[in-house]
C-alpha cells in the first residue's frame, strides 16, 4: 500500500515595513547579515534611542490616560521614572545607550545646570523625552484612539513563478505608533477637545489637501490620522545616501494607511503625521546638518521659512565651536511635525515600491538557497556613512569606507 506523503507546508513570507523595507533599502547585504542571519548590530545606539523614545511616549500616554495629570510634567518626578523603566526594559533585550553620545553636552541652553550631577545626568535622550512629552503630549494624548497598533495585510507575490517563487502571496506588517479618530464638526477645533486649542489640529487645518478632504465630507463623519514618531531630525528632501529617508518615511505612512484601510473597523484616513523628535532638542551634529541643508536649499517646502528669518540667521551664522543658537520654540515645533497627504495614487505607488523590494529580497534569497555565495547573491551597495558604522565592513568587498591599515608603531 502506498502511503500518502504529507503535502508541502504552505508558508507565506512576512515582511515588516521598518524591519525589512527600510533596512533592505539601506544596504541589501547588511540587511541579509543582520536580519536573515539574525545577527544584531554590535553598536545599536540609533536603535536604542528609537526604541527608548517610542517606549517613553507610549508609557507617558498610558499614565496620562489613567490619571490625566496636567502638563507640564516635572522631569525628575514624572518623567525620569518612566525613562528608567524603559531603559531597564531595553537592557533586558540587549540595547544600551552610549554614554558619550547621550550625555547632555550643555550645547542647548534650555536645560538647567542643577540637573547635571554625577548620579542624575540629564542626557540628550532625556532632554528630548522631556520636550516630546511636555510640548506634544498636551496636544497629542487627548487625540489618541489606540497606540502601538499592529496592522497586517496580504499581497500577491510580485512576478510569481510557480517553479521558483516561495509562495504566491506575501504578508506585510507594521506597528502604527498612534491612531487618532476624529469627527468632522462645524467647529473642528472643538470636535475632540472642548475649547482646547490643539496645535496638531491647527497644523492640519493649515494644510490645503487636508482642508479639501474635510470639505468633501459631511458633518459628523469620522476619520483617522496615522501618527509615527521618529527619533531623528527632519530629513532633507534630497540625500546623497542610497536611501532617501524623506521619501521612505512618506512611503511608510502611505503603506500603513493601506494596511489600516484593510481592517474592518477602519474609517477613512485623512492624513499621516510624523514627529521628528530630535528637532525639539537638536544636537550639535543636527545643527550642522540643518545649517548645511539651509545653505544648499535642501529643506522641504512644508515649512514657510520666511516666518522664521531670525532662527535661520542664527543657524547660518553659528560656528561649530560656539554655544548653540537659542532657537525659538515655534521654529523647533514647526520642524518637528510633518503632515503627509494620503492619496490613492500615492498609496499605489508606495505599494508598488514595496512589491519591488519584496521581489528583490525574494530573488536574492532564492539565489542563496540555490547555492550562490552570500556576497554574490545580495547587492552590497551603500554610502560611506552607512559603511563606516557597518559591522561587516572588514570583509565586505564593496565597503565604501576606507579602513586605515593597522601600522605597528
Ligand atoms: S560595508 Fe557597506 S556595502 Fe558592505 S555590507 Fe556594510 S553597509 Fe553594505
Amino acid at each position: 500500500m502506498k502511503l500518502p506523503s504529507r503535502s508541502k507546508s504552505y508558508m507565506i513570507p512576512e515582511y515588516s515595513l521598518t524591519g525589512d523595507l527600510l533596512s533592505f533599502l539601506t544596504c541589501n547585504l547588511q540587511y541579509r547579515y543582520q536580519n536573515k542571519g539574525t545577527l544584531p548590530p554590535s553598536k545599536p545606539v540609533q536603535r536604542w534611542f528609537g526604541e527608548f523614545i517610542h517606549g517613553v511616549l507610549e508609557e507617558a500616554y498610558l499614565q496620562w490616560d489613567l490619571n490625566h495629570k496636567s502638563f507640564p510634567w516635572d522631569w525628575k518626578e514624572d518623567i525620569r521614572p518612566i525613562e528608567d523603566m524603559i531603559d531597564l526594559r531595553l537592557q533586558v533585550s540587549g540595547l544600551y545607550p552610549y554614554d558619550e553620545d547621550l550625555f547632555y553636552s550643555l550645547l542647548n541652553s534650555e536645560l538647567e545646570f542643577e540637573d547635571l550631577n554625577e548620579h542624575d545626568h540629564k542626557k540628550l535622550a532625556s532632554a528630548r523625552a522631556e520636550k516630546a512629552i511636555n510640548i506634544w503630549g498636551p496636544h497629542l494624548f487627548p487625540l489618541i484612539d489606540s497606540s502601538e497598533l499592529l496592522i497586517k495585510g496580504i499581497r500577491k507575490m510580485p512576478k510569481y513563478n510557480e517553479k521558483t517563487s516561495r509562495s504566491n502571496y506575501y504578508g506585510i506588517n507594521g506597528v502604527v505608533d498612534v491612531l487618532t479618530s476624529m469627527k468632522i464638526n462645524n467647529n473642528i477645533k472643538q470636535s475632540n477637545l472642548d475649547n482646547y486649542n490643539n496645535k496638531i489640529i491647527e497644523f492640519l487645518l493649515e494644510n490645503k489637501k487636508f482642508q479639501e478632504k474635510i470639505k468633501n465630507h459631511n458633518d459628523g463623519d469620522e476619520y483617522e490620522i496615522i501618527i509615527d514618531y521618529k527619533g531623528m531630525k527632519r530629513p532633507p528632501i534630497k540625500s546623497d545616501r542610497i536611501n532617501n529617508p524623506w521619501e521612505n518615511h512618506k512611503q511608510q505612512i502611505l503603506t500603513y494607511s493601506w494596511l489600516r484601510s484593510q481592517q474592518e473597523d477602519s474609517k477613512p484616513i485623512f492624513a499621516g503625521i510624523i514627529f521628528y523628535l530630535n528637532e525639539l532638542v537638536p544636537s550639535k551634529e543636527d545643527l550642522l546638518l540643518i545649517q548645511e541643508e539651509l545653505e544648499n536649499d535642501l529643506t522641504d517646502d512644508l515649512i514657510d521659512y520666511d516666518n522664521y528669518i531670525e532662527d535661520i540667521n542664527l543657524i547660518l551664522e553659528w560656528k561649530e565651536e560656539d554655544k548653540a543658537p537659542e532657537l525659538s520654540n515655534e521654529f523647533k515645533i514647526a520642524r518637528s511635525i510633518r503632515i503627509i497627504n494620503i492619496d490613492d495614487e500615492e498609496i499605489d505607488s508606495s505599494l508598488n515600491k514595496f512589491d519591488n523590494v519584496v521581489f528583490n529580497i525574494e530573488s536574492s534569497l532564492i539565489k542563496e538557497i540555490d547555492g550562490t555565495k552570500i556576497q554574490d547573491a545580495w547587492i552590497a551597495e551603500s554610502d560611506e556613512r552607512t559603511c563606516s558604522a557597518c559591522d561587516f565592513k572588514t570583509f565586505c568587498k564593496n565597503c565604501k569606507y576606507k579602513i586605515e591599515e593597522f601600522k605597528v608603531p
